[in-house]
């Protein structure tokens, strides 16, 4: 009997002591945790102090909005930009803060409007011609890049814009470019002379000239042209950076404004011993004719409708034909033509050099030339792309370059397609200011 209580006594000390070891056990877990939960409150405190110290300090405009377009967070640059005090500006709808307007003071509307751009998108924007209006309605330069906020399942949970004032930056460039304009303005005029008077020099008609002076005179010639070129297109290219550049758009249809241009543009590659191609791409099967003799019948040219300048539309064809001529020894020079309900797509491709993948992102700038033996024989001015880019921009257009060394390049251009209804539309009121000739026609059917 007392063996058996000595037992019964044994078992629950026993019990009550791995009670005590697992509360203990419990206990110094807890305490580790609570340390290590401490710890992590403490360090997104500091993230958060230290991400404040930068949007307290730093130079850039910054603004959060929702998907509500409400703004929830303008730092104190964003406040010396746009003159709302931060307190202010939160909670309103940024459309009322960050009032942005392009370089001829006209409001961006929901197209152009990068905050919008951004959440429909869910892609970064950067928009660096921006114009800000300011609370005392100052319109102020800025550079602005907007990207979205988007969270573990890919919804956007708002976005955040960087802006930054270039309104000196944007003086100086203005100052810049009318120097060059100025003096391309002025210097094109005895250019122009000399190259007259050398022309008259060479003609056997006016003056007797030897064979040498006439090779010298040839050369200085080709050399004047290409000064006045240059001057040319400086001029263009300065008024293309401060938006002077001068376009009237109007309807036009693309495939006979090709087709039309390219047959003019044919003899240069010709006297190359280039072939030359128009292409109309593909055929959309639901315009073919079944009931027509032959089973397909009478193919139907879509009608590729676009709003531009036709002689800003040409001096960019022709750039690009002429440099495919000028840079391809052999082959072939394409000029195509396609499209989708959305977009008319111009391409020309050529049989040339093809350009290094390096040099394609510069390609566009003022003043680019690859580097390379071709383009240091071959004249030019590296001002051609940086023009036709300018001008496709006009346009909402997109211009680029695909292309592979030694096989060849592809320019293409992607300009918005007008549907046939607004291309009437348009024409009818085109016609009712000034009656004229319209640029290709309604009638596409070939
Ligand atoms: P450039 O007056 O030098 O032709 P562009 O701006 O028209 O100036 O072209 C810029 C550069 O791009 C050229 O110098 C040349 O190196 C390259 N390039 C343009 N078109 C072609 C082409 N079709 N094939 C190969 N290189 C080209």
């Amino acid at each position: 009997m007392k063996q058996t209580v000595i037992v019964i006594a044994v078992f629950f000390i026993a019990v009550a002591l791995m009670a005590a070891a697992v509360l203990l056990v419990r206990i110094l877990l807890n305490k580790r945790k609570g340390k290590k939960s401490n710890k992590l409150v403490s360090s997104l405190r500091d993230e958060k102090r230290k991400s404040d110290i930068i949007l307290q300090a730093t130079d850039d405009g910054v603004v959060l909005i929702d998907t509500q377009n409400t703004i929830q967070l303008f730092n104190p640059a964003a406040k010396t930009i746009t003159g709302w005090p931060s307190d202010e500006a939160r909670g309103l709808d940024y459309h009322n803060v960050l009032k942005l307007v392009d370089a001829q003071n006209k409001p961006y509307d929901e197209t152009q409007d990068p905050f919008t751009k951004v959440l429909k998108s869910k892609s970064p924007v950067r928009d660096n011609a921006a114009v800000v209006v300011t609370k005392e309605g100052k319109p102020v330069s800025i550079s602005l890049s907007v990207s979205p906020l988007i969270d573990a399942q890919n919804n956007v949970n708002g976005a955040v814009g960087i802006f930054r004032d270039v309104s000196e930056e944007r003086r100086e460039e203005q100052r810049r470019a009318e120097f060059i304009s100025t003096a391309s303005h002025e210097m094109r005029t005895p250019v122009a002379a000399i190259e007259g008077y050398l022309a008259l020099a060479l003609n056997d008609h006016v003056s007797k000239i030897d064979t040498k002076a006439r090779d010298f005179l040839e050369k200085a010639h080709l050399s004047t042209q290409h000064l006045g070129k240059l001057f040319q297109d400086l001029l263009t290219s300065a008024k293309a950076e401060d938006g002077r550049l001068t376009s009237h758009p109007v309807v036009v249809e693309m495939g006979a404004f090709l087709e039309q241009l390219t047959n003019d543009l044919r003899f240069s590659a010709t006297k190359k011993n280039l072939t030359t191609e128009f292409v109309v791409g593909a055929v959309d099967p639901s315009i073919i004719d079944a009931s027509k003799e032959g089973g397909y019948g009478k193919v139907v040219r879509p009608l590729y409708y676009v709003e531009a300048d036709p002689e800003r539309l040409r001096e960019v064809v022709t750039n690009l034909f002429d440099n495919a001529v000028k840079y391809t020894e052999s082959g072939k020079i394409s000029v195509g033509l396609t499209g989708n309900t959305e977009v008319v797509q111009i391409y020309i491709r050529d049989t040339g050099p093809g350009i290094p993948t390096e040099d394609i992102p510069h390609l566009f700038q003022k003043f680019y030339r690859v580097d390379s033996s071709a383009t240091r024989t071959i004249g030019g001015t590296g001002l051609g792309l940086f023009i036709s880019r300018k001008i496709i921009e006009l346009y909402n257009g997109r211009i680029w370059v695909e292309s592979e060394l030694g096989k060849g390049s592809t320019f293409f251009i992607n300009v918005p397609r007008l549907s046939v209804q607004r291309a009437t539309e348009q024409q009818t009121k085109e016609a009712a200011v000034a009656p004229a000739t319209p640029v290709g026609s309604l009638t596409g059917v070939s």
